[in-house]
């Protein structure tokens, strides 16, 4: 037996980090491009490593798995039927990914049904976007149910995180990006030329921020490589779904007779807030005259503004909850700390005269 059921579990948990960690929504247009969930688990002498790559137009799909131990493969699954009947026990979760989900349409059902009751802005995503069928994947590819009967939080995050985008795409004009917000409306941008891309951030991220695994884990996400050519308004569209996301992880354990009896927030929020704020910091030091012109352009300061408020307000809601919390909440108060610095806020900061920025209060 190389995995126990219990054991796999846990590790799918760690490989939701993973899931996040590889995952972003808009490298999908690259071509052939595929996502690879990996996660690994040391027992006794043994490692084993796991590795599944995803294909498919949503990504969703699994191509291939390959199981390492000490470095030597011993496994690699193309299909179901490539499991035998030991494989199947000793990789509940990996077969049940190449088998199809056979109780995948009562499983959605249930995600739907959790959705509408405590979360119905998560659940008003849902009702708009075109092609359900992402969602569907999105539970399918998540982590086992608990106790066969609920969507693990982290799935429903992520679930809700990614059709936000979806919709935003959905909604995507040639003059900018549209972010659908918890107050239920669109709010808009109209792109700025020649602004830098997101990926400027990376290098004015300080040794406390690369010693905040998760933050580095975003960093290498969102900042690096294909996704960090994406443009600011593409930083903002993730502080929105991130925002999106822990909102809805606070709805379902929050909510009156909730079945989930604690939850853990993504703080993928805070740093995307990081981020953002080390952009238009680095903005107004270095490019000046670009800088000036986001500040007269006071519609689309508005949205940053508006953007920023709602993930604050959400910040501040995991901070004060008795049922939520960030899953490294000293770390991520430190890390707000330092958002929230002179060294770091004064770009956004600049922007609005007459507002006060400031960690949110239950956080300090
Ligand atoms: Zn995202």
């Amino acid at each position: 037996m190389v995995l126990k059921n219990k054991k796999l579990k846990l590790l799918l948990l760690i490989g939701i980090v993973g899931f996040f960690a590889t995952h972003s929504l808009y490298s999908v247009k690259a071509k052939n491009f595929t996502r690879t969930q990996s996660w690994s688990n040391t027992h006794g002498k043994n490692k084993t490593v796991i590795t599944l790559k995803y294909g498919g137009p949503n990504h969703l799909t699994p191509i291939e798995a390959t199981v390492t131990k000490n470095g030597k493969l011993i496994h690699t699954f193309k299909k179901a039927k490539d499991f035998s009947k030991k494989n199947r026990k000793d990789y509940p979760v990996l077969y049940e990914k190449f088998s199809g989900f056979k109780k995948l349409a009562g499983k959605v059902k249930k995600a739907l049904a959790l959705l509408k009751k405590y979360d119905p802005f998560g659940y008003s995503i849902y009702s708009k976007i075109k092609d359900k069928s992402s969602f569907d994947g999105y539970i399918q590819s998540g982590n086992e149910f608990i106790n066969g009967k609920i969507p693990p939080l982290e799935t429903m995050d992520t679930a809700v995180h990614e059709i936000s985008h979806q919709l935003d795409m959905e909604n995507f004009r040639s003059q900018g990006n549209s972010y659908y917000t918890i107050k239920g409306t669109f709010l808009q941008v109209t792109k700025i030329s020649k602004l830098p891309k997101r990926s400027v951030v990376y290098e004015l991220l300080s040794k406390e921020d690369k010693e905040d695994w998760d933050l580095k884990g975003k960093a290498d996400t969102y900042l690096a490589n294909v996704s960090g050519t994406m443009p600011f308004e593409m930083l903002l569209e993730e502080l929105n779904a991130y925002t999106i996301g822990a909102n809805t992880v606070l709805q379902l354990t929050e909510g009156k007779k909730s079945p989930y009896e604690i939850g853990t927030v993504n703080p993928g929020i805070i740093h995307m807030m990081r981020f953002t704020s080390l952009y238009l910091d680095n903005l107004k030091a270095k490019k000046l005259g670009l800088y000036k012109k986001m500040k007269r352009n006071k519609a689309y300061t508005t949205v940053i503004l508006k953007l920023w408020r709602q993930a604050e307000k959400v910040v501040n809601r995991t901070c004060a909850s008795k049922k939520a919390m960030f899953n490294t909440p000293e770390m991520d108060k430190e890390t707000l700390k330092r958002t929230y610095s002179d060294k770091s806020i004064n770009g956004l900061k600049s922007l609005f005269k007459q507002e006060t920025f400031e960690v949110p209060q239950k956080c300090n």
